[in-house]
């Protein structure tokens, strides 16, 4: 880890997408690089501005972990100022206290903490204490079966555990995460996530906290047909239900879309969450109407959510390049900001406008 720089860097939390991500990633990276930061304009253009729970718990957990020095930092509030020491593996508890998101806070902590005690390899485990499914927010099914596999091709290993679900407005969910130390491979080569191969399978899950089953049986059965209608073998889908474990209510459903990747696999994620007054029909058809874009409407293997959550660790892994769907605003803020801290040097490259097709290279 490197020592502790002593001139913050102004961060803008306004630009670009001017979300809670500007916050978490400039956490991630002021930890990593020793870089104290000062943000300013947090979320300032969003309905609530300002430090929401789930972004202080990022901020304090940010401060556990790295010793920090931290002023301005409360609820609300729209500039605060983070000066990190060392991180430290170990293990830890937060709690939002919320239902804020488990998956944001995971993905604010676990850089740090990769880099953390390598000469040691002690492993850190976190467990984290809020929802396991937000709006707006990787579940924890995304978290698992799309970016903890993707980190791994990057030589990252992290692996999560859904202790207890918990959905919004209760919350009361749980996950524990185990962190290993990354070293860096002599022979590792920059990730090159650009060829899709053959389609292995379509796996569809639809889960429920404390609702009936029926809803579950509904959206797998409406979004399998739609996915047969276009043709699709009936053997590349799979279906399964679960039941969540947990306090309130909760329904979500995904599908995990597998393709080849020369020798190994690729895992893209489409996530779900029920919603009142959408019937559980309807879900499955939105959820079939995401696998159909993705497979039918590009080449490219990552898609939208992936694509800005890959960034960094792809930055401190030593770089490659992947084919995206799309660039968002996030993809964009988030590159913009890595820039700000490492001499890296990352391009979102638009190869083809009509087959949705963008390069990242970074
Ligand atoms: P922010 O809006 O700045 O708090 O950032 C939201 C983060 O959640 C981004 O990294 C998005 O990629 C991610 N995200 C939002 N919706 C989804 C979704 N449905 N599946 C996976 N990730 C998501």
């Amino acid at each position: 880890m490197t020592k502790t720089k002593t001139k913050p860097l102004k961060i803008d939390g306004s630009t670009g997408e001017g979300g809670g991500q500007i916050i978490r990633t400039a956490l991630s990276l002021s930890m990593l690089t020793g870089t104290p930061i000062e943000i300013t304009n947090i979320r300032a253009g969003r309905a609530k501005s300002g430090l929401m729970r789930q972004h202080l718990m990022c901020v304090q957990a940010s401060q556990q972990i790295s010793n920090a020095t931290v002023t301005g930092a409360v609820l609300g509030s729209m500039a605060f100022t983070f000066t990190p020491s060392t991180v430290k593996s170990g293990d830890y508890t937060f709690d939002i206290g919320s239902a804020g998101s488990t998956s944001l806070v995971l993905q604010t902590l676990f850089p740090a903490l990769l880099f953390a005690n390598t000469n040691t390899q002690t492993v850190s485990t976190v467990t984290i204490k809020g929802s396991t499914h937000n709006p707006l927010a990787p579940t924890t099914d995304f978290l698992q079966q799309a970016f903890v596999p993707a980190l791994a091709k990057l030589g990252m290993h992290v692996g999560i555990e859904c202790v207890q679900a918990g959905f919004a407005p209760i919350g009361g969910g749980s996950i524990c995460a185990v962190i290993t130390p990354f070293m860096r491979r002599a022979d590792s080569r920059p990730l090159t996530l650009t060829e899709r191969g053959a389609l292995v399978g379509i796996e569809l899950v639809a889960s429920n906290l404390n609702l009936e089953y029926d809803i579950c049986k509904r959206e797998l059965a409406s979004a399998k047909v739609e996915l047969l209608e276009t043709g699709m073998n009936d053997t590349l889908i799979t279906t399964k239900t679960n039941k969540l474990n947990g306090i309130g209510e909760g329904n979500t459903c995904y599908a995990q879309v597998t393709h080849e990747w020369g020798d190994c696999l690729h895992h893209e994620i489409f996530t779900l969450l029920g919603e009142k007054r959408t019937s559980a029909e309807k879900m499955g058809n939105r959820l079939a109407g995401l696998v159909k874009r993705y497979l039918f409407k590009t080449d490219a293997l990552v898609d939208e959510y992936l694509t800005d959550q890959l960034l960094l660790p792809l930055a401190l892994a030593g770089g490659g390049e992947f084919t995206a769907r799309v660039v968002s605003k996030h993809a964009e803020t988030q590159a913009w900001l890595i820039q700000q801290f490492l001499p890296v040097e990352i391009k979102l490259k638009v190869i083809d406008e009509q087959k949705n097709l963008v390069q990242v290279v970074c």
